[in-house]
């Protein structure tokens, strides 16, 4: 079995109301899909974390020496791909966009085997998990408190355990908001803030303080991700866990936070990090650190399966009679296209989430709905 093609499929949504994080406004969705197709008919998909079109580009680079190689070669073609960028690329949109690539070679490889990527990875310790909601961000023309707060109240009503909300809006109104989350769900339903990088040190320490009294898991994303300096003075000074990682890519991004303790709660992206073959490493290390692993998840249905999939198969950290259990970001806001690429949507019951059982990530593409999404000029 060779490589014969490697494809980027661009899909774009308009929204009909643009949102914002601290650092970002968005006005559309767009995600990219790597397709890679083999000698013998087997078809493996991956997604890239962040920008679509410059994933594509970097994906379309690394094409020339995927073509021709043995697909099941994932440690192999990784080392490959990373060296051939090496010089120009340790981090961000190379790692990304080898990401997809990996993770569609690992859809490959489970389909080869007829066997879910979980059990390539050593096994399944689980065959559910719950999931949190992510939403609650600031949307454009309405009240950002009452808004939130009506968002997190539907989750409840939902069944999820618990709600991320965003913040790095400004330290007040986002006490405001904080407290009439926390009002809205009630004192059992697990509560996260996320600031994108969008406080300074002086801010994040002084809402850490001040809403640690409305019981929150963890500060995500306090400062920016260059400053570990930073990270670690806001860790030491108020009493919240900190948490990040979605923008640290590859095994050697993940090491400083996690060997210099920046951060309590470690969050690859399996799309992100280096896909399934450095995810695996970076979990090693976590583990050898004692650092919570909870994997980053914003894109499509392909990445919702790979989390699921590397979920399914992280050894219990310790391993006990109830085991600390990871749990899934499970994204609520406007992306129609997010279960329409997949035939059967990747949904909760109740706030839990079956991991599918299917060869490779357990899913099937719906190529109508690519059509259907497909970014304009793509
Ligand atoms: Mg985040």
């Amino acid at each position: 079995m060779k490589i014969v093609a490697v494809r980027t499929h661009l899909l774009e949504h308009r929204l009909a109301v643009p949102f914002e994080s601290a650092s970002m406004r968005f006005d559309r969705r767009a995600h990219v899909l790597v397709e890679i197709e083999c000698s013998d008919g087997t078809t493996g998909w991956g997604e890239c974390l962040g920008p679509a079109r410059a994933n594509a580009a970097v994906v379309a680079t690394y094409a020339q020496w995927l073509v021709g190689a043995d697909p099941l070669e994932t440690e192999k073609l990784w080392a490959v791909l990373y060296n051939a960028l090496r010089d120009q690329g340790q981090r961000g949109l190379t790692i990304t966009a080898l990401s997809g690539i990996d993770i569609a070679l690992w859809d490959i490889k489970g389909k080869h085997f007829g066997v879910p990527v979980s059990t390539l990875l050593g096994g399944r310790f689980r065959n559910e998990v719950r999931a949190y909601a992510t939403g609650s961000f600031k949307r454009e023309g309405v009240d950002r408190v009452e808004d939130n707060a009506a968002d997190a109240a539907r989750y409840r009503a939902e069944g999820f355990h618990a709600t991320k909300i965003k913040i790095g809006f400004g330290v007040e109104q986002d006490l405001a908001v904080i407290r009439a989350v926390r009002e809205a769900i009630g004192s059992e339903m697990r509560l996260m803030i996320d600031a994108n990088h969008g406080y300074d040190v002086l801010e994040a320490v002084d809402l850490g303080r001040r809403a640690a009294q409305y019981d929150i898991d963890w500060f995500e994303e306090p400062v920016v991700p260059e400053q570990l300096d930073a990270y670690r003075t806001v860790r030491a000074r108020q009493p919240i866990p900190v948490a990040g990682g979605e923008t640290w890519h590859s095994r050697w991004g993940m090491r400083e936070p996690v060997e210099t303790r920046a951060i309590d709660i470690l969050q690859p992206d399996l799309c992100g990090v280096g896909g399934f073959s450095e995810a695996r490493r970076v979990a090693d290390m976590a583990a050898l650190h004692g650092v919570r692993i909870v994997p980053h998840v914003w894109g499509t249905a392909v990445q919702i399966a790979a989390a699921l999939q590397f979920m399914a198969a992280m050894v219990p950290n310790p391993v006990r009679v109830n085991p600390i259990e990871p749990i899934l970001e499970f994204d609520r806001t406007e992306n129609p296209f997010r279960q329409a690429i997949v035939t059967k949507p990747i949904e909760h019951v109740r706030g839990v989430v079956k991991i599918p059982d299917g060869p490779g990530l357990g899913i099937d593409i719906d190529r109508d709905a690519l059509a259907e999404f497909r970014m304009e000029d793509a």
